[in-house]
């Protein structure tokens, strides 16, 4: 098998896997007891938290765990709108459906919604947003990068414009974390949001980074763990994990952004080559090393994704529904493609896991496999 579909999910790093062992087995201690055996585990959270703050530039007492990246989505939203009392929000056209069904289930409720388009490259004017904001916006939320495209909105000037009007804003960074080398305290961004499986850590859990003397009102209430931020005990294992892929992902932003970078470009000059008339969506734009996004007028996704699982290698249509039917992707609609062409494209994304033989792999076997479609 050929895993080229890093951006819905990645392996979990052995030496990750290795970190939450013991977590899992002998030390099963709850964080909140207070004798040793729950204290060690407290003490893992403790440094995991640390290793995820490292990564982010941000301070520890500022990250809380979550179970996901929509969960930590979802609740930077819920509390802006809940802290502000205000009953508007800005996102844009291409976010992740972990903030676009939120934003549209308010909109449903009544709360106003606007809308942010992307011109052709996928790219955001950020003068827009500033134009978007109303006095009773209460949060803008825009993604750092597009997990379709991997084009990469300029949030640092974003979140700098926001906080000279006093618009809180928060950023989904599931797919910018441990690829684009950013840093939470670089700009005034009052929310981010990470996910541990997009980044080699075990799926169901995340992290919310939530600003020093942001007011912040909890979606989960119990037991008051994460200072009262997120109760229900937490998933210790997990969270050890997201710690150590945090630390991984440190000293591994080199690599994905020369060597997987440089299989990426491989990868696409080699396709590009080899059938003509194939388009790379986001071509023009900062993009994510690691994403590439093509489209291949006439030729049906579905049925080329098809044929590359038959030859063992995993990718991505934009979107599925429950069906199994593709539906035109929102991004590339987003991105003014049309409905033939959204049918007509796939994603490939790496991962530092992934090899140079593999990737001539691919570009060896393209031209039979798209054949087969035909
Ligand atoms: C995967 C993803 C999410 C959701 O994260 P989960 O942990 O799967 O809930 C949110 N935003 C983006 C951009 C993603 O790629």
């Amino acid at each position: 098998m050929i895993y080229l579909d890093n951006n819905a999910t990645t392996a979990i790093d052995p030496i990750v896997l290795e970190a939450m062992l013991p977590f899992l087995t002998e030390h099963y201690g709850n964080p909140s007891s207070s004798y040793t055996f729950g204290r060690r585990a407290a003490a893992a959270i403790d440094t995991a938290r640390d290793q995820v703050a490292a990564l982010l530039g941000a301070e520890p007492r500022e990250i809380i765990f979550t179970s996901c990246g929509t969960e930590s989505d979802n609740a930077a939203i819920a509390s802006a709108l809940a802290t502000t009392g205000h009953r508007h929000l800005i996102t844009s056209t291409v976010e992740h459906s972990a903030v676009k069904n939120q934003a549209d289930n308010f909109e449903r409720q009544g709360y106003g919604v606007t809308w942010l388009p992307v011109n052709l490259d996928g790219t955001l004017d950020p003068a827009s947003v500033v134009e978007a904001i109303r006095p009773d916006t209460a949060i803008v939320s825009l993604m750092w990068a597009n997990n379709e495209t991997g084009v990469i909105f300029p949030i640092e000037e974003i979140a700098n414009l926001c906080a000279d009007r006093g618009v809180l804003f928060h950023t989904d960074a599931v797919q910018a974390v441990g690829k684009v080398p950013l840093q939470f305290n670089n700009a005034p961004i009052h929310f981010l949001a990470l996910s541990g499986h997009k980044l080699h850590a075990p799926k169901g859990v995340g992290a919310l980074a939530v600003r020093r003397r942001t007011k912040f009102s909890p979606m989960l209430l119990g037991g008051s763990q994460e200072r009262g931020k997120r109760s229900g005990t937490e998933n210790v294992a997990s969270i050890v994990g997201l710690g150590r892929a945090c630390e991984l992902a440190q000293e591994r932003i080199v690599d994905e952004n020369t060597r997987v970078r440089a299989l990426r470009d491989k990868l696409e000059a080699g396709i590009l080559a080899r059938v003509p008339g194939t388009r790379i969506n986001g071509a023009n734009a900062p993009r994510l090393p690691n994403t590439t996004s093509l489209t291949f007028p006439g030729v049906d996704a579905s049925s080329l994704l098809a044929q590359l699982d038959h030859a063992g290698v995993c990718a991505s249509a934009g979107s599925a529904c429950t069906s199994g039917a593709i539906a035109p992707s929102h991004v590339l609609k987003a991105m003014g493609v049309r409905d033939a062409d959204a049918l007509a494209s796939i994603r490939f994304s790496l991962a530092c896991t992934n090899t140079e033989a593999e990737i001539d792999s691919v570009i060896q076997l393209f031209p039979t496999i798209l054949e087969g479609t035909r």
